[in-house]
């Protein structure tokens, strides 16, 4: 298949990028295996006209719209390889595809600590983002994992959400500077690691400590370790930008990697994760990209 543009990952932000580039009329695939960010979630928030839509419906939704357009193709599978440069890139997956331009939109994924049970409740009621999660989990007893480090913006963002947090200290020491920050109203502060999370179907009920104490909860949040859901934009050569929670690749005010030819959008291309983000930032690099087809990208 002979493409101008290839996108990787079919959701927000990949959908958002097609449908500038269909209603250009250039030839596009969208090329996904299904896994968004949110698929554990059984409802999506805060996304315009859609707000509690189930996340794959709001994908479907996108998808059906962009695939009505004559120029756009869709193939199911996974990419697992990229190579070649601007005007000549070559991707390996269901079948292979030759493009002009690539849009790399796989997304991120979230790595949780190794505790029993809590990848069972994620994205139910184990969380990372209250503005997602935090109106239907809000004024229960809730818990926040430390981690790799104490999470101290999140004491303090939940206080509209709880007046009832349990800090889980879990082995992180706390500096004096911490210790300052979480002396507030509301807020517990537990020591000893946690082993286990005690749930029912995805709803939590306790967590327990070494020893054997238990910590009652109904809601619990935590800061994951976020990377780039494939390696494709760095086995290209893509530049990636270090943070305190993971890496992601570097885009510049038009969405283009430091590779040419190469865009990136969505939780791929910024630390931040948001439907509404990841779907601005793909419109962004769709346009940009059919301007770069056209030479019109300096
Ligand atoms: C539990 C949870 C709940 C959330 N709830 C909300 C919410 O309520 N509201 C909100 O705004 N945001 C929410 N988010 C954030 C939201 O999910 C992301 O911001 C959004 O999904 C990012 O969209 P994206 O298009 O960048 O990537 P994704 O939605 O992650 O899509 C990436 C796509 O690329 C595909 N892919 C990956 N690698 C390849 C490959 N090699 N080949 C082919 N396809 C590939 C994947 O299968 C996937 O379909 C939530 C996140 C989590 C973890």
């Amino acid at each position: 298949m002979k493409v101008d543009v290839a996108v990787v990952g079919a959701s927000f932000a990949g959908v958002s990028a097609a449908i500038m580039l269909a209603r250009a009329r250039r030839d596009v695939v969208l090329i996904d295996d299904g896994r968004t960010r949110n698929r554990q979630a059984h409802s999506s928030h805060g996304f315009l006209g859609m707000d509690g839509a189930a996340p794959a419906a709001i994908r479907d939704k996108g998808l059906a719209e962009v695939l009505a357009y004559p120029t756009v193709r869709h193939l199911e599978g996974r990419v697992t390889g990229i190579r070649g440069k601007s005007d000549a890139f070559v991707l390996d997956g269901p079948e292979p595809v030759e493009a002009a331009r690539v849009i790399l939109a796989y997304g991120q994924r979230d790595i949780l600590p190794e505790i029993p049970g809590l990848a069972e409740c994620w994205g139910q009621t184990v969380a990372q983002c209250p503005y997602c999660h935090g109106y239907e989990l809000a004024d229960r007893t809730t818990g926040l994992l430390a981690w790799e480090a104490i999470p101290m913006h999140h004491s303090v963002h939940l206080q509209d959400w709880t007046d009832d947090l349990v800090l889980l200290e879990n082995g992180v020491e706390v500096t004096a500077e911490d210790a300052a920050g979480l002396s507030r109203p509301g807020l517990r502060r537990v020591v000893g690691r946690v082993l286990r999370v005690h749930h029912s179907e995805g709803a939590i009920e306790a967590v327990e400590l070494e020893g054997g104490r238990r910590v009652e909860m109904r809601a619990l949040y935590l800061v994951t370790w976020q990377e780039p859901a494939s390696d494709l934009g760095e086995v290209l050569g893509c530049a990636v930008v270090k943070t305190p929670t993971g890496r992601h690749l570097e885009v510049d005010e038009h969405q283009r990697t430091t590779v040419p030819g190469v865009f990136a959008a969505g939780d791929l291309a910024r630390p931040y994760p948001s439907a509404t983000q990841a779907a601005s930032t793909g419109n962004r690099a769709g346009a940009a990209c059919h301007q770069d087809l056209l030479g019109l990208l300096k």
